[in-house]
């Protein structure tokens, strides 16, 4: 009972990548790069097993970005033809590349990592993949001439990579989708659809993670103009309860998410966020205990996942470790309330 995991990144050491940054840089090229990636995912699952965290992920550790990274192995994607687009409707701008024909995968994109990761951790091993509904809001379309034709490209290939990863051993594939955040109306009109056409036929553990995006400066000010209440989930968990997605993640911590909407969940395991990623300030046990005990309200307490409510990509080392193990910590104290 009370399973922690993560929302899925790590920070990178600094050997690696540039820290505290979204689409850091690399410090390293080639071989020396990929032997880094590599020597990077180990440290990242030891820090997790270290801190108490029972599902872990790579820490996103051999990937630039959420979404790029997987769109790096994509024939179609030409990352020479970036422009600057506003995505999350307009929250900020980014430079992203655009797709200029039919998409296919130029190979497995991930499975370096995960087979390193299941290597290395006899723990239950999630992984995470942008979904398809971010994807294409996070990249310019030169070919499709329809994003939501586009969008089914992605998840037909993303469900390629997905089934390669559960055969290697991966328990857990999640799929990321901030966007379902952003544009509720087509979450239920076809975002649901196409995100279970990219977990179509697993039979590994599937889930969602849809969040107020990473603490960077750009979505604490977006928060900032989201009123007294946070109700966007409120329009797509009911057509999420209905899919046959099994987890759903979502930001609870320091949000002002009103934590009755969970009840919309019905059936499923909700990765309760019970660390906020905007803030370096770490939680004290007992403050995640409080988010936990107020999920209870409306959630199985067996169907309850204690988690970050994002990545902690952007965050500092030593920040980022000592907020797992508050999350650890914050769950053994409900698991001694409940008598688990
Ligand atoms: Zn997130």
């Amino acid at each position: 009972m009370f399973e922690t995991t993560l929302a899925g990144s790590l920070p990178k050491p600094s050997w690696l990548a540039e820290p505290e940054m979204l689409w850091a840089p690399w410090k390293l090229e080639g071989a020396a790069l990929e032997e880094a990636k590599r020597d990077a995912t180990i440290l990242a699952l030891k820090e997790q097993e270290d801190a108490g965290i029972d599902i872990v992920t790579e820490g996103e550790q051999a990937r630039q970005h959420f979404v790029h990274g997987f769109l790096h192995r994509v024939a179609g994607v030409d990352f020479d033809k970036r422009v600057k687009m506003g995505i999350r409707n307009n929250r900020y701008e980014a430079l992203v590349p655009t797709v200029t024909e039919q998409l296919r995968r130029m190979g497995p994109v991930h499975s370096f990592e995960a087979k390193i990761a299941r290597a290395h951790t006899k723990k239950k091993l999630k992984f995470t993949l942008p979904g398809p509904m971010t994807i294409i809001d996070t990249i310019a379309d030169g070919f499709y001439g329809d994003r939501v034709k586009m969008a089914f490209a992605f998840a037909e290939l993303l469900n390629e990579e997905a089934r390669e990863l559960q055969a290697l051993g991966i328990d857990v594939i999640q799929f990321d989708e901030p966007a379902f955040n952003v544009y509720m109306k087509e979450v239920t009109e076809w975002g649901v659809e196409a995100l279970e056409r990219a977990a179509q036929g697993l039979t590994c553990t599937t889930a969602v993670h849809i969040c107020y995006g990473y603490g960077i400066e750009a979505n604490v000010k977006w928060k900032e103009t989201l009123g007294a209440e946070w109700r966007h989930y409120e329009e797509t968990f009911p057509a999420l309860a209905k899919s046959s997605i099994q987890q759903v993640s979502l930001e609870c911590a320091n949000s002002k998410v009103p934590m009755d909407l969970m009840s919309l969940l019905a059936g499923k395991d909700v990765l309760v966020g019970a660390i906020d990623v905007a803030t370096q300030t770490v939680e004290t046990p007992e403050q995640v205990a409080s988010v936990l005990r107020a999920a209870m309200k409306y959630v199985p307490k067996d169907k309850i996942f204690p988690c970050t409510n994002c990545g902690m990509a952007p965050l500092p080392r030593p920040v980022a470790m000592a907020k797992l193990k508050a999350l650890a910590e914050g769950a053994a104290l409900m698991r001694a309330e409940v008598g688990a």
